[in-house]
């Protein structure tokens, strides 16, 4: 019988330790070896570039081993050949069957790397707060005015990772495209200059992967703190999906629990969102009742998920998870488009067809489950929903609206796009009148501004990805040395 099919595969009584698998290691999961090599040196070759970590719940109980490629929780935490682009893949193929040395295949992965958009919508540059003494806050965002994203530096991993993460680049070791912040005292003070945050949005990585003395750091600082404007801690999570024990029967389980009872304790909402891709997610005993115990501290669990392609993009399935979610008490909340980063391409849906898929499943559920709003893009000017196509005499068109802005005054304005099949973001869509879309003025006047410092330090990192390159070829033939050009050291 395939492991998904079962309830669990482990026991419901199990204190199971906690084991990652990646690249170091995944050869030694028993079930790998229903792989063929071939099958495992690409998950080897895309693992070089692209983020892999999964873990032993998630082997054991989620992914139907007796059809793991096609099998949507394996797609979701394997890597996969078409993640990349061929020339892409078969650079790095080449260097792993020639052996190249650790430093070469590092560098050849961060040149991929910094071709795959690392960081959509501007985010390096646009949403970067400070201080009225002009500190600035990175490892927050501040993008929409009532919400501050704040990226606690140990929570910047997760249990296992997503292949399709768009927060790719938070877990490849290259330190100018991370974002975390230890600076809890800055996010008080932030608040406090700000009354007009409402709500402080957790997220990583997976800020529950932090132990809770850890995590009680963070939320018993902001608990504390005279904030009359702060209503709401959401905690973007995937940890019931990944790691449910974490609220079971890990150590701190119980800590865990009460430090999200004393913030309900304390009149704040609380917000779980959790991450669920796919229905198989909601199968186990494990899950279940870690959503029982989180929601009885007060807690509430809303989900979310991109459509993505090979993993989720058929309506019965979102109908599924739409109803066993609200079944287990939980509020369905976003279906999002794949965002323009990383393996966007593999994963991607077109926004014609995400729609259909939204408005079929949407046909299938009841009234209880139709919180859910999407398919939406969390693009650069705010978050997109597409809400469908439209005739105009003998022209169609596809249907947009803020549900976000950068600027509040765009929020629930309609506007149009000329029809495209293919589309899948809205930098392909073109306005249906006119030359530009509405808010396109506005926007490109602070992305102008930001695009020139962002160009500058992408140019810096090609720089020196070149020299890197330049350098490790010279060591490869005499041996190590240490380098100094204009102040930047080439160890
Ligand atoms: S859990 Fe979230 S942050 Fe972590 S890999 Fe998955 S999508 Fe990315």
């Amino acid at each position: 019988m395939s492991a998904r099919l079962q309830e669990t595969a482990w026991s419901e009584y199990e204190s199971p330790r906690y084991v990652p698998y990646n690249l170091s290691n995944f050869r030694e999961i028993p079930q790998i070896h229903n792989l063929s090599e071939k099958k495992q040196f690409e998950i080897e070759v895309v693992g070089n570039v692209l983020p892999f970590k999964t873990n032993n719940y998630v082997v054991d109980n989620l992914i139907d081993w007796s059809e793991p490629l096609v099998d949507p929780m394996f797609i979701l935490t394997f890597p996969q050949k078409g993640m990349l682009a061929e020339s892409h893949y078969q650079e790095m193929a080449t260097a792993l069957k020639e052996g190249k040395d650790k430093k070469t295949i590092q560098s050849i992965a961060n040149r991929i790397r910094y071709q795959l958009n690392p960081h959509p919508a501007g985010q390096m540059e646009h949403n970067i707060p400070h201080l009225k003494d002009g500190t600035k806050l990175y490892g927050m965002q501040h993008k929409y005015k009532e919400t501050v994203l704040f990226f606690p530096s140990q929570g910047q991993t997760c249990h296992a990772y997503c292949t399709f993460c768009f927060r790719w680049p938070q877990f490849v070791g290259i330190e100018e495209l991370k974002f975390a912040s230890n600076e809890v005292d800055h996010l008080v003070s932030y608040l406090k200059e700000h009354p007009e945050v409402t709500d402080v949005l957790f997220t990583g990585g997976d800020p529950l992967i932090m132990k809770s003395q850890v995590l009680a750091k963070y939320i018993d600082s902001l608990l504390d703190a005279d904030l009359p404007n702060l209503k709401t801690i959401r905690i973007g999570t995937k940890s019931l999906s990944y790691w449910p024990y974490k609220f079971l029967t890990d150590q701190d389980a119980d800590e865990t629990l009460s430090l999200l009872e004393r913030v309900t304790k304390k009149g704040r909402h609380l917000a779980f969102m959790a991450h669920f891709n796919h229905p198989a997610e909601l199968s186990t005993k494990a899950v279940r009742n870690a959503i029982h115990r989180v929601r009885k501290t007060g807690a509430q669990i809303r989900t979310q998920s991109p459509i993505l392609a090979h993993i989720n993009d058929e309506p019965q399935i979102w109908a599924d998870m739409w109803q066993k979610q609200v079944s287990l008490g939980c509020i369905p909340y976003y279906m999002f488009v794949t965002r323009d980063t990383g393996a966007q391409e593999y994963f991607g849906v077109s926004l014609v067809r995400a729609q259909g898929i939204f408005r079929d499943a949407y046909q299938m559920v009841s009234g209880l489950a139709r919180t859910v709003r999407g398919p939406s893009m969390s693009a650069g000017p705010g978050k997109i929903q597409v809400l469908g196509t439209v005739d105009i005499g003998r022209k169609r068109a596809i249907v947009l609206r803020f549900l976000q802005g950068r600027n509040p005054q765009w929020v629930q304005r309609p506007f149009l796009a000329k029809y495209d099949e293919d589309a899948i973001w809205i930098d392909e869509l073109k306005p249906f009148s006119g030359k530009r879309f509405f808010f396109e003025e506005n926007w490109e006047g602070s992305n102008k501004r930001n695009k020139r410092s962002s160009d500058a330090k992408r140019k810096k990192s090609r720089i020196i990805s070149s020299i890197n390159n330049v350098k490790n070829n010279f060591e490869d033939r005499m041996g190590p040395y240490h380098w100094k050009i204009r102040g930047h050291k080439f160890p």
